[in-house]
């Protein structure tokens, strides 16, 4: 019966239709119970992917799935409670510093976050990259922990947004991630869940994003902002350019060990420029700054009295993960083979491709291809060049981490498109674009 209900359902969407709730409803329903088969959930997302939703389905699919399982009660927790998302893109590590760097300026930051997705990384494989570091706890334990420490970053469960859980997957290896329904339903299920009173969003757009042009990207982000809105939480966008990677590494470890220079005070500009203005964004919803100055001020003393990285520390602890291989990042895990990309000629670096990078890192092992597939999190790329850099021919473009000698050659041959060079210096674009509130 169930799988009947399925089929018309799915051919509905497959030929145009536009869904009422109790059909989103029972699709939410067949992804959560078990009912609807993969194959079956697979062909409603390319369905979805293909025909697009309008806002009122978007808005249905996004309540449907945050209602898949509880949301957070976090009434008795006094401080206010702000997160923020990422849309996804290559290198953007963002999130593993910034939410320790928020919380230490006494606001609770109350993370529900995915995996690599489509050829994007994903915070919590990042954070597994720590030995014994858990993402998965029981909504009580997480609400201790929020009130111990204010921070705290775990994956979607069988308690909170489970329908995210099982369709992100399926998403990551079936072609359908690049959808505006899907992300935003996908993300703010997530963030409606936890139990927040503001959220700010960074929505990338450019070829490292899932969104390739600045108009799609507003779209996305002013659908997110009035959906997020509506429910009840206060939300802005940032509209961010992705079009050379976050910062200079990209893989799992090698971005971890970025955050841990971010929160030391030594991380790349560009990297620690977005983390400031989505961390002043959610300084001033939460009414702990009265403007974007004041709160970059405060960020920064939290990065520098260290306050910042005692909170990382303690969320580490709190999520049984080794503190020993935080302090000494060069624990972390580290592939067998490393092998530098060296230029050809002199010139200043014009492109760095985010999306070529990405497929790079992916191939090396830090992604899936099937659901459930391991992950390395020692390979990727470490060193990469910035737009605007000079560079002189025989140095380093990139630092390639592979496990196998074969496996880097490969890549640094796969490489060679990722750069582009010219002979007039060139200053990059502005990161941050616009905002959305
Ligand atoms: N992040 C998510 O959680 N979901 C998406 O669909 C994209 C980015």
């Amino acid at each position: 019966m169930a799988a009947e209900n399925g089929v018309s359902i799915v051919t509905k969407k497959r030929d145009g239709g536009v869904l009422g709730p109790a059909e989103i409803d029972a699709f939410v329903r067949g992804a959560t119970d078990g009912s609807w088969a993969d194959d079956q959930l697979t062909a409603m997302l390319k369905a979805i992917c293909l025909r697009g939703m309008n806002e009122a389905e978007t808005h249905a699919l996004t309540l449907a799935m945050m209602r898949s399982g509880s949301v957070l009660e976090l009434e008795s927790i006094r401080a206010p409670k702000v997160d923020k998302h990422s849309t996804g893109g290559v290198g953007d590590k963002i999130s593993l510093h910034l939410a320790p760097m928020v919380a230490a300026c006494r606001v609770v930051v109350p993370m529900l976050s995915g995996r690599g997705l489509g050829h994007t990384g994903g915070t919590l494989d990042k954070l597994e990259s720590i030995p014994e570091f858990k993402v998965e706890m029981s909504l009580d334990r997480f609400r201790a922990q929020l009130a111990r420490i204010g921070v705290g970053i775990i994956g979607a469960t069988a308690d909170l947004a489970p329908a995210d859980g099982k369709l992100y997957a399926l998403r990551d290896v079936s072609a359908t991630v690049a959808s505006v329904p899907l992300i935003c339903a996908s993300i703010l299920s997530k963030k409606l869940a936890e139990g927040i009173d503001a959220l700010v969003l960074d929505v990338k757009f450019g070829e490292g994003a899932f969104m390739s042009d600045l108009a799609s990207a507003r779209e996305l982000a002013r659908l997110m902002v009035t959906v997020s809105n509506a429910a009840g939480v206060a939300t802005r966008a940032l509209l961010t350019r992705m079009d050379q990677p976050v910062g200079r590494a990209v893989g799992n470890a090698l971005e971890l060990a970025e955050s841990i220079e971010c929160l030391q005070g030594k991380g790349p500009s560009d990297t620690m420029e977005l983390t400031l203005a989505l961390g002043e964004q959610m300084l001033v919803l939460a009414g702990r700054s009265l403007s974007a100055t004041e709160a970059r001020k405060e960020l920064l003393r939290v990065v520098q009295d260290g306050s910042a990285w005692e909170k990382f520390l303690g969320m580490v602890q709190a999520q049984e993960g080794s503190t020993e291989h935080v302090r000494h990042p060069s624990r972390l895990p580290q592939a067998a083979v490393q092998k530098s990309l060296k230029s050809q000629k002199n010139g200043f670096i014009t492109a760095v491709h985010a999306r070529r990078i990405a497929e790079v890192v992916h191939e090396l092992g830090a992604g899936r291809t099937r659901a459930g597939d391991m992950i390395d999190p020692a390979v990727g790329i470490s060193h990469l060049v910035k737009v605007g850099e000079r560079i002189e021919a025989g140095g380093e473009l990139c630092r390639v981490h592979a496990a196998t000698s074969e496996a880097a050659g490969r890549a640094n041959q796969q490489l060679e498109t990722a750069f582009e060079l010219g002979q007039e210096p060139v200053s990059s674009a502005p990161l941050v674009v616009e905002m959305i509130s």
